[in-house]
């Protein structure tokens, strides 16, 4: 049987820790101390009980799936095929607890991390182990989503990471590889989502329900921009707007929006504080956040080019102008980003698509959407938007030869 060692089990550690044990690994579940990874594996166990009392999966394959959790020490890692971090997300803190890890695990073993914004390269390079370290990124819950981001470092042997994308696929999860860049793609391709919304909704374009009625009914996303950061909470995705933001150097398309870092100044985080974008308490979600400016006008040409665009996406009739622009402007933004990853060398266009489906549920990848709206449909739109917006953020990427 083979043998994974997971250090950290938090919500992710245990949640890839339960993954791993389901397609008939081994697991050797690590954490600061015995009791704690234990409580982990019951945490597991609860869940995989509440699996059983749902009909999804049998009493048999639950009580194997236990037997193959162990809490474990570092010292009992001696005979494991893959070592996988998911502790704090700090570069010190992870290299000191990973250093014993590469002393006690086998020279033929992979190292992998679950870090979301730490450079997987420097990782590697501070353990000593640039061959061997790449990241291996699950999204949470891990046992429910679907992508695993497999990252090759600047040094790691790329049969190592073919070895890391074989597992994950075993593991029953869909792979998408990436370059070691700074949120990889999904964290980095689905920032103009919420941005570009957030910028609609300042500008006075609509208002909450309006927009995310466009996206959901016309552009077939689960969760409209907004219920979606109320359901993150604002206080995550801002943070993660930050770090992509800093990390590649501050570009003006990815920029924070100010009225959603406002709700975190207010605490207004979302869901989870029973107000965001939407107040939560009622039966159903009430805006709250207006359009900042009521009845802004709309440049002409845009109102031309979305409604163009917006027929490209489907049958658009049902909605008013306003609607059709917030559309064209955030569907535009993720397909503009994702050209910005393949031109940064972030992904390729495959690996992209499937890591927008797979990873935020998107209804088609940015390069797929971009085809079944019409490239030059979608190059002239983006021209449009880049003449009409003083900031620049829909420059599109040079042509590569
Ligand atoms: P968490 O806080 O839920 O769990 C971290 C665990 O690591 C805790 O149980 C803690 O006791 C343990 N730990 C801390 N220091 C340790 C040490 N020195 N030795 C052993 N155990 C130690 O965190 P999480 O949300 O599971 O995140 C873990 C990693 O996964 C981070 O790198 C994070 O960026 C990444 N990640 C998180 C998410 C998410 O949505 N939570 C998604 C993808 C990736």
């Amino acid at each position: 049987m083979h043998k994974v060692g997971i250090l950290g089990a938090g919500a992710m550690g245990a949640g890839i820790a339960q993954v791993a044990a389901t397609a008939g690994w081994s697991v050797q579940l690590i954490d600061v101390d015995l009791d704690t990874a234990t409580r982990a594996i019951e945490g597991v166990s609860a869940r995989l009980k509440r699996s059983v009392d749902k009909g999804r999966i049998n009493q048999e394959t639950a009580t194997a799936i236990q037997k193959r959790l162990h809490a474990s020490t570092v010292s009992e890692l001696s005979e494991c095929d893959l070592f996988i971090e998911a502790i704090v997300e700090d570069m010190d803190i992870k290299v000191s607890a990973m250093l014993p890890v590469v002393e006690a695990i086998p020279n033929s073993s992979i190292i992998a991390t679950n870090t979301s914004s730490l450079s997987v390269s420097e990782l590697g390079q501070r353990l000593g182990q640039a061959h061997r370290t790449c990241g291996m990124h699950f999204f949470n819950p891990a046992p429910v989503m679907r992508l695993v981001e497999v990252v090759k470092g600047s040094r790691t042997n790329p049969e190592n990471v073919d070895r890391v994308a074989d597992i994950a696929l075993s593991w029953g999860k869909q792979v998408a590889r990436c370059a070691d860049t700074p949120g990889f793609i999904v964290n980095r391709v689905a920032r103009p989502y919420y941005l570009e919304a957030f910028r609609c909704l300042e500008e006075g374009i609509d208002g909450p329900d309006a927009i995310d009625d466009v996206m959901k009914r016309l552009g077939g996303f689960r969760m409209g921009p907004f219920e979606l950061t109320d359901f993150i909470g604002h206080d995550v995705n801002t943070a993660t707007t930050r770090t992509v933001w800093e990390q590649w150097n501050r570009p003006t398309r990815l920029t924070p929006s100010f009225a959603q870092e406002q709700l975190v100044a207010e605490g207004t985080l979302g869901r989870k504080t029973g107000c965001g974008v939407y107040d939560w308490s009622g039966e159903a979600p009430v805006a709250v956040l207006g359009p900042a400016q009521e009845c802004c006008t709309v440049n002409a040409s845009v109102v031309s080019a979305a409604r163009l665009f917006a027929e490209g996406v489907g049958q658009s009739t049902a909605f008013t102008d306003r609607q059709s622009v917030a559309l064209t402007r955030i569907l535009s933004a993720v397909i503009n980003e994702a050209s910005w990853a393949l031109h940064d060398g972030v992904a390729d266009q495959a690996d992209i698509d499937i890591a927008m489906q797979a990873g935020v549920n998107y209804p088609h990848g940015p390069f797929a959407w971009a085809e079944h709206i019409g490239l030059d449909l979608v190059a002239e739109t983006l021209a449009v938007l880049n003449t009409t917006t003083d900031d620049g953020r829909f420059v599109t990427p040079p042509v590569s030869n």
